[in-house]
């Protein structure tokens, strides 16, 4: 078994860790200090990203993407996590869903989002719609002209500066007939509601929208009637993968600042390495996102060549979240206790990366729904999609 990067692969990894250290890392402290990132050090860094290639990296050549497999995203969203305040999405990767537009919908939307000329968000949960997706209330009535979209939508991520949202709706009410709409954002009758205050300071809001009885013709839904739940499901699998990169690569960072810390941090006459209690966390924190990074890595190279089916994936894809989320807000809640004092000040990067890693055990489903889905996996199909890998899938005889 040969694990080693390819050439290609390893030059990527390095361009993106270039990218991450020269055009992300630098707006930390004044985002942070603001509460929002100044529009000129946007458009720095998404002049930054066209220049290094690393725009659309989720989308095919084809659809002006960078045509990368999942395992190359995987490599470049870990660079990225290393980056306090959610930096990690400015340079832009429009909603995969986006491909299964029409023609005209992909010149239209598809095309520029990849340019980052215009950029999406995705709207599905509601007050009372969240792990729960069946209870969407926002309905979508055919009036014999057009859809007549009524509802409301929470915690739309990037809504402050997305020109058009994907809004996962139930046409005539009905969850058997869950339906993307691609609203633009200047259509009558979409507002914000209001733009909530969260744990962290972020590059981008999650406003809360309202639709009142927005009008759009059948040539704004996207795929078909019905095919919502697909859709957006293809959107849950792609963001599981990369919060599970993103989060090993804060991990990672966390480590880094941690063991510096440790190392020149004298008390007592010694550096707080020397003593076990902070050794063992030190041991413990590397440990942990070894074990995680292997899981990323195998399972990301696994569905980039095809050795997954598409349910196993989907499974996968929550055992990876599921890992790396998990392990990385334990991992940045040690780094900010070995950080003392100093891992409560908000101008520490340990400090932001907890703050940070908080939500990802959250949004794009909750540590219990991707639970929820792996204990639905095992019932159906055993053990063996989860432990038979490489090869030993058949079962141990057990004795009667
Ligand atoms: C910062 C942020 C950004 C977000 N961005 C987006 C976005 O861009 N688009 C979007 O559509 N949504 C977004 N979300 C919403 C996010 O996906 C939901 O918050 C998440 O899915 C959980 O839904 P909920 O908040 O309604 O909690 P609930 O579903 O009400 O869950 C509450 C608690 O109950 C638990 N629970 C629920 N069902 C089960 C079960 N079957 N078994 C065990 N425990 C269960 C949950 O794990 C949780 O602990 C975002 C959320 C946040 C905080």
């Amino acid at each position: 078994m040969d694990l080693r990067l390819d050439p290609e692969d390893a030059a990527l990894q390095e361009r993106a860790r270039a990218f991450t250290n020269a055009h992300l890392l630098p707006h930390e402290d004044e985002l942070e200090e603001l509460g929002r990132l100044p529009e000129a050090s946007r458009e720095a860094i998404k002049a930054a990203t066209r220049a290094a290639g690393l725009g659309a990296i989720n989308h095919d050549r084809e659809d002006g993407g960078q045509g990368f497999t999942l395992f190359q995203q995987i490599l470049v969203q870990e660079a990225w996590g290393g980056a306090t305040g959610n930096l990690w999405g400015v340079p832009w990767t429009p909603s995969r869903p986006l491909r299964a537009g029409t023609a005209a919908q992909r010149a239209r939307y598809l095309r520029p989002a990849c340019r980052g000329e215009l950029s999406d968000a995705y709207a599905i949960t509601e007050e009372l719609a969240g792990s729960d997706a069946r209870m969407v209330r926002t309905t979508a009535t055919w009036d014999g002209h057009a859809f007549v979209l009524r509802g409301e939508k929470w915690h739309v991520t990037g809504g402050d500066l997305a020109q058009v949202l994907l809004v996962h709706a139930h046409v005539d009410g009905d969850p058997e007939k869950a339906t993307v709409f691609l609203i633009d954002r200047d259509r009558p009758g979409l507002r914000v509601v209001r733009v909530p205050r969260y744990t962290n300071v972020s590059a981008f809001e999650h406003p809360i929208f309202a639709l009142d009885d927005v009008r759009v013709g059948p040539e704004q839904v996207l795929g078909a009637v019905g095919e919502g739940d697909e859709l957006t499901k293809e959107w849950f699998v792609e963001e599981r993968f990369m919060i599970g990169a993103r989060t090993v690569g804060a991990a990672a960072r966390a480590l880094e600042l941690a063991t510096r810390f440790a190392t020149e941090r004298v008390q007592f006459g010694q550096s707080i390495a020397s003593f076990q209690g902070i050794e063992f966390q030190l041991a413990d924190m590397a440990a942990e996102i070894m074990a995680a990074k292997s899981l990323l890595y195998r399972v990301g190279w696994e569905a980039s060549h095809g050795t997954l089916d598409r349910k196993a994936v989907h499974a996968m894809a929550s055992a990876v979240k599921l890992v790396c989320s998990e392990m990385a807000g334990r991992v940045a809640d040690r780094a900010v206790q070995i950080h003392g004092g100093r891992g409560y000040m908000r101008e520490q990067p340990v400090e932001r990366l907890a703050r940070d890693l908080r939500v990802d055990r959250i949004w794009e489903g909750t540590s219990e729904i991707q639970r929820v889905i792996l204990g639905n996996e095992l019932r159906k199909r055993g053990p063996a999609l989860f432990l038979g890998w490489p090869g030993a899938s058949a079962p141990i005889a057990q004795p009667s």
